[in-house]
This record gives C-alpha cells, sequence and structure tokens, in this order.
C-alpha cells in the first residue's frame, strides 16, 4: 500500500488514541494565554506564547504526515523566517534561490546581511553546480515559484552533508502528497500552508519540520522568545484544511495534467512550464523526486494584453495573488516585476470539474 495513502488516512484518526468517552472527535479551538498553573509548573502547559493544544494538534498532523516533528508558524514566511534564524549565524553563509519566492530573497537583503550573514543567489536549475564547502545552509525552492524549475533535491542535499552544511526545501508548491523533501536527505521543510493546506484562501499559516532534534529544539525556542506564534482559530483552519488536503490535491494535479497537456497543442499557448509532461525540461527530475507534476502551469501568452484578457476573462478564474485554493485562480507575475516574459501567467488548477473549467479556459484563450 502507498505510504502516504496510509499516512493520509491515519492523520483522520489521530486524535482517537487520546479521546476519553463523550470528548468531541474534531480537534477543539482551544483559546488560552493562562493554564491553571499550582505549585511546580514542569511537564504542564504554562502560557499561551509557549504551548496550545490546537497547535498540538496541528503539529501532530503535519509531522506523521511527514514523519518528522513540525512546528507551526502563523504564516510561510514565518516558518521561513524560523529556519534561517534557528541555524544561521554571524559570519554563516547561505545559498539562495534567485528565482524563487520573492519575499525569501527580501528576507536575505533586509535583514540577514545586515546581521552579518553572507549571502548567494542562485538560479534553480544552477544549484547543482557545488560550491558548497564553508556553506552552512543552502536553501532550495523546487519546483520554483513561480518559474516552476525544479532542482535535484537528493543530489545536492547528499554535496551539501559532504561539505558540512544543512539542506532546506521550501516544499509549498508541492504539499507533502507531491513531494517528501525530508526523504530525499533535506534537514528542514518550510512550507506555507496559506496555499493548497489551508486551500480555501480564508486563511495564511506556514509550518517547519525537520527530523534533527537540535533544529527542533531551536525552532521551538525561536518561536517562543520571538513571540511569532500562531492564532489558535487559524492553525484550526489549517488542521481542518489538511483533512481534506489529499482529496483536493489529487483532483487539483490531475486536472491541471489534462489542462496542460491541451495548452501544449494550443496555437495561443507560446511557452509552457509543467514539469509533469514529458515535454517540459525538468520532467526526467520529477519523475526522480515528485509524485505528480502539481496544481500549477507555466503558461505565457502573447504579451501583457493577452495575458490580462485571458485572465480576466475566464469566469472561473480568479485574478489574485496566491495560490493552491479550491478556486482556480491565476496572475501575470510580471505586474510584481518578477523575472518572466510579460505574458507569463502562474495558474492555480482549483477543485472544479474538469471538462466545466477547460470550457471556460478555452473559451477564454480563444478571445486573448
Ligand atoms: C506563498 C509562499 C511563501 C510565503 O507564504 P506566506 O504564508 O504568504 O507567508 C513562501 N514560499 C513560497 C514558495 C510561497 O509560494
Amino acid at each position: 500500500m502507498d505510504e502516504m495513502e496510509q499516512r493520509a488516512a491515519e492523520i483522520m484518526h489521530l486524535r482517537r488514541a487520546e479521546l476519553a468517552k463523550g470528548d468531541p472527535v474534531a480537534l477543539p479551538i482551544t483559546l488560552a494565554s493562562m493554564y491553571h498553573l499550582p505549585g511546580d509548573p514542569t511537564g504542564a502547559r504554562g502560557y499561551g506564547r509557549m504551548d496550545n493544544p490546537t497547535w498540538d494538534g496541528l503539529e501532530h498532523a503535519l509531522g506523521h504526515l511527514e514523519g518528522a516533528q513540525a512546528v507551526a508558524f502563523p504564516s510561510g514566511m514565518g516558518a521561513i523566517s524560523a529556519a534561517f534564524f534557528a541555524a544561521v549565524k554571524a559570519g554563516d553563509k547561505v545559498i539562495i534561490p534567485s528565482d524563487g519566492y520573492y519575499t525569501t530573497r527580501m528576507l536575505a537583503d533586509k535583514f540577514l546581511k545586515p546581521l552579518g550573514v553572507v549571502v548567494e543567489e542562485r538560479a534553480t536549475s544552477a544549484m547543482t553546480q557545488g560550491g558548497f564547502a564553508g556553506v552552512r545552509m543552502v536553501f532550495l525552492e523546487s519546483p520554483s515559484n513561480p518559474g516552476l524549475d525544479l532542482c535535484d533535491i537528493a543530489g545536492i542535499a547528499a554535496e551539501v552533508h559532504a561539505a558540512g552544511g544543512i539542506v532546506v526545501v521550501d516544499n509549498t508548491t508541492m504539499t507533502p502528497y507531491g513531494q517528501r523533501p525530508l526523504d530525499l536527505g533535506a534537514d528542514m521543510v518550510v512550507a506555507a500552508d496559506t496555499k493548497a493546506p489551508g486551500g480555501h484562501s480564508d486563511v495564511l499559516m506556514g509550518h517547519v519540520t525537520t527530523r534533527d532534534p537540535t533544529l527542533y529544539a531551536a525552532l521551538k525556542d525561536w518561536r517562543k522568545i520571538s513571540g511569532g506564534i500562531p492564532s489558535p482559530f487559524d492553525a484550526w483552519l489549517t488542521h481542518r484544511g489538511f483533512e481534506t488536503l489529499e482529496l483536493r490535491f489529487q483532483r487539483m494535479c490531475a486536472s491541471a495534467h489534462v489542462i496542460a497537456e491541451r495548452f501544449a497543442e494550443h496555437k495561443k499557448v507560446q511557452a509552457l512550464r509543467y514539469p509533469g509532461l514529458p515535454g517540459d525540461p525538468a520532467h526526467n527530475l520529477m519523475k526522480k523526486q515528485m509524485v505528480t507534476g502539481g496544481f500549477l502551469i507555466g503558461l505565457t501568452l502573447k504579451d501583457e494584453a493577452a495575458g490580462e484578457r485571458f485572465i480576466n476573462g475566464c469566469a472561473y478564474l480568479q485574478p489574485a495573488t496566491s495560490f493552491g485554493g479550491v478556486h482556480s485562480s491565476a496572475e501575470r507575475r510580471a505586474r510584481w516585476g518578477d523575472a518572466v516574459a510579460p505574458g507569463f501567467v502562474r495558474l492555480s488548477v482549483g477543485i472544479e470539474p474538469l471538462e466545466t473549467l477547460w470550457a471556460a479556459l478555452e473559451a477564454s484563450l480563444a478571445e486573448a
């Protein structure tokens, strides 16, 4: 049996072992800054910045899915910041992607560099080029957002480890159901659960997972001391999202694959990135390290106007930044200054029935 199917089933029942007769089956939302704490405080929940049972429920599910320990943060950037601040100090060198999520580079520029961290930027496709001696952390994003480029996570992790460094992978575009970077050798996985795990475009959340007890302790300390903690309600929404992620992810990826195949044949689509298609430059790597091509498609139309007409003219596309929701959404990434063609559209396929969605996409493409 597929291991992830097993885990998908198990996370639905993780609470069962802890329930007493009459307890709610669903995870409760616990709003608490104080806990009843007479006498010796050791071993009990102490204070709301350190402990919360709703976080525990979310982290239990996340950790179970990734076979690791999980720490939840109030956004994807909260998780990414934690990974850096837990593991990097002044004088350390880190390598980050030049073509990944923009805010990770801003974090490096505005905060890590001024604190004395040496930062090198590299394209995702150039991450395999070595030169890892003296590097504390290599931060990968594969597939990268928005370009959907890939890099060989296992190969890079082996080289970085041999040189004495650690590897962090931003797995937002794949989720644990699409790719398992810890199994490929990564030391930490970070993700924006704001995207597909939350899935309904109504919550921000992030997490870091690791199998290294020292890194885990440092991540917990960072959260407790910096105070960047998730709200219990948001943790609860994200936990609810994880209960249906496997189902939504299957539909989204299956639809995206068919839609990408049809885009590949379409006259108006000048260039296409979808790692699940045999024609994609990263397809061999995709087969090696990913379970699916994912739910994101990068398509390039003639120009800015064509991209805007396609997005805004489609009844079933939300013109929005962010991705991974139940509703399909799209945006022209050049509007934020990403280094992509003006007509490049990042399309996030939602859970709408495939042929209905395709008919709307095709109609809008015809007018674009
Ligand atoms: C959205 C995103 C983030 C940041 O997540 P937030 O919840 O917005 O902070 C980080 N990495 C990637 C790849 C993303 O797409």
